[in-house]
């Protein structure tokens, strides 16, 4: 381009000391100190910073990758409280008054499965809610854990009337609704609260006391079965063997 008066030739200046500027303000970010003069220096140092860009990418990669993990354990217990809907599988829903599908952590590391609500459970429609749930928060307190970074759920989730034991119809219709929670949260270990859990879960038919503070498995996850915290309300002197199974479980988690 050829300059033809001074007013061209100040604009042009400008615009190439704007170009520069630019320059200097893109090579700076690709962390230049000084501008390379040579091409080959320019080229290697390109090739350098994609490295970096790269790299970088990965990282916030595997950040959504964590994040998109989570919303989707939401989304898909969502999903699988919506699927039970108002739920008139089996004869349980004649009475009850709600559904108690289980609370917590999407993401909990542990997982506490009980029998079945009761009447507390019922009203409230959260498990663990009465003077059994009061116990086992405390235990989980206890454990240096807080209530809602755990899940909790039961093998039922509706009332047997007069809180008698589930049968094994409703067992068998509803089994397969904590066995999809345990799948979405995919916990480290499962803790089977009382001898249905522990039956329900590992298929067994060993009495509870012979159970208890041994780890079985459910689908590769650890299972610790220990009493069931309304027995333990009956017989406190018991309170310390499940104290020592949370201990094996305490170790483990670590
Ligand atoms: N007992 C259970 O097994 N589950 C509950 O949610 C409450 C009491």
């Amino acid at each position: 381009m050829q300059i033809k008066n001074q007013k061209q030739f100040m604009n042009r200046r400008s615009e190439i000391i704007k170009e520069l500027l630019k320059a200097i303000e893109f090579y700076g970010e690709l962390g230049f100190e000084y501008l390379p003069l040579k091409r080959a220096h320019i080229m290697d140092s390109l090739a350098k910073a994609a490295e970096v860009i790269k790299e970088d990418n990965a990282v916030s990669y595997q950040h959504e990758e964590a994040n998109h993990d989570v919303h989707n354990k939401e989304k898909a217990l969502r999903r699988l409280r919506e699927e039970i809907g108002d739920c008139q599988r089996c004869k349980l829903s004649r009475n009850r008054k709600n559904i108690v599908f289980g609370e917590g952590s999407p993401h909990a590391e542990l997982i506490f499965i009980g029998e079945g609500p009761g009447k507390d459970e019922d009203i409230q429609a959260r498990p663990f809610v009465g003077d059994a749930g009061k116990l086992l928060t405390k235990l989980i307190v206890k454990l240096g854990l807080k209530r809602d970074e755990v899940y909790i759920a039961n093998i039922i989730k509706c009332r047997p009337p007069f809180n008698r034991s589930p049968e094994e119809d409703e067992i068998a219709i509803c089994k397969p609704f904590v066995e999809k929670q345990l799948e979405i949260i995919k916990p480290r270990i499962i803790v089977a609260l009382g001898k249905i859990s522990a039956h329900a879960l590992l298929k067994i038919n060993i009495p509870i006391t012979k159970l208890r503070g041994n780890f079985f498995h459910y689908n590769d996850i650890p299972v610790m079965p220990t009493f069931h915290p309304a027995y333990l309300l009956r017989n406190p002197k018991d309170k310390w063997l499940t104290w020592e199974d949370m201990q094996r479980v305490l170790e483990k988690l670590m």
